[in-house]
């Protein structure tokens, strides 16, 4: 089992470094591609049905869960690298026990584009819409802080075989039709995290990766960085994405046939040959605490699309303050 990798000119621990793929020294610098990052070979995908027979628990590390006795979140860390703290609320209540082995390993990452320093600017700009009130926020020293994470995403490429009645109006006259469809599902994602999932906004964040650039996994891409461990099983994930899965086939349809308008489409679809990825993805996490309520920003580390739940009762103040409480953050 591989252990914390050492910096080979000063012994230093080594850190996944955002954006450049590789490993970097915290002590002297020193920096070295993770060839995993830089390989052209794609992730494989895992039948679904032989799933609980194939999949990988093997994270290439000491892994170890550690638990948030504040929020509740858990996550998946090098057992030589533990932070200590929960990525989600910040605290530092927090419970570390050995992992049971069932806990599925992933077979592709998504590693980090956007650095933090990247990540705060993002922020920063995002901010300026929203007044805030200095005073009431100057508590939360850590809202200036974001996390780095990795979370739990499965992708599902599924061959769809559909009846389809619907009908379209032709000089004024309706038009009854029935056909067939079949149409290739290629990553279609379901977010696993049922901390950030529950939140439309932070979910339309977390489907927003180009999954097609996803690696084959590796510890190193980890380094430093934390995973949320999956809180949505494989099989509760396929289950609860039939609604959804029903809309993108019907807005396919729709697209397929340019000569009408259909309404009233009504589909009876078979799924055949149902394979997965279990990809982890890059976010940089924000939560602060306000009136006893979490509020949490996120913004996706490979594209950098940033939603947050922001307090309705912030006050109104002018952004002229915001900006200068702003400035008054660790970075320049
Ligand atoms: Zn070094
Ligand atoms: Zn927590």
């Amino acid at each position: 089992m591989e252990q914390t990798k050492k910096c080979p000119s000063c012994g230093g621990t080594l850190i996944f470094n955002p954006g450049f793929d590789s490993l970097i020294c915290q002590s002297c610098g020193h920096n070295e591609i993770i060839p995993e990052l830089v390989s052209k070979t794609p992730v494989t995908e895992m039948d679904f049905l032989t799933a609980q027979n194939t999949a990988s628990h093997d994270w290439g590390m000491e892994a170890k869960i550690v638990q948030c006795k504040q929020c509740g979140a858990e996550t998946i860390q090098n057992k030589l690298q533990l932070s200590g703290l929960c990525p989600f609320c910040g605290s530092t209540t927090v419970d570390a026990a050995d992992p049971a082995q069932d806990i599925m390993a992933p077979q592709g990452i998504i590693p980090f584009k956007i650095t933090e320093k990247r990540a705060y600017y993002i922020f920063k700009d995002w901010i300026k819409d929203r007044f805030l009130a200095p005073e009431k926020l100057a508590a939360n020293a850590q809202l200036g802080k974001f996390y780095g994470i990795y979370v739990p995403v499965f992708t599902f490429d599924v061959f769809t075989y559909s009846r389809l009645n619907a009908h379209y109006v032709e000089n004024n006259r309706r038009q009854n039709m029935s056909a067939l469809f079949q149409y290739q599902v290629d990553d279609f994602p379901v977010v696993a995290s049922k901390q950030l999932a529950s939140d439309k906004l932070l979910l339309s964040v977390l489907k927003d990766y180009r999954t097609n650039e996803a690696k084959p996994y590796t510890p190193d891409a980890m380094a430093g960085f934390p995973c949320e461990h999956y809180s949505i099983g494989l099989s509760e994930a396929w289950n609860s994405c039939g609604p959804e899965l029903n809309w993108h086939l019907r807005d396919m349809v729709s697209k397929t046939d340019k000569t009408h308008v259909l309404l009233g489409i009504n589909m009876n679809t078979n799924y055949y040959n149902l394979k997965y990825k279990y990809l982890i993805v890059p976010v940089w996490i924000n939560s602060f605490f306000y009136d006893n309520r979490l509020f949490t920003i996120v913004i996706n580390g490979q594209t950098g699309k940033i939603e947050g739940q922001w307090p309705k009762s912030f006050g109104t103040f002018a952004k002229k303050t915001a900006l200068f409480f702003l400035g008054s953050f660790g970075f320049d």
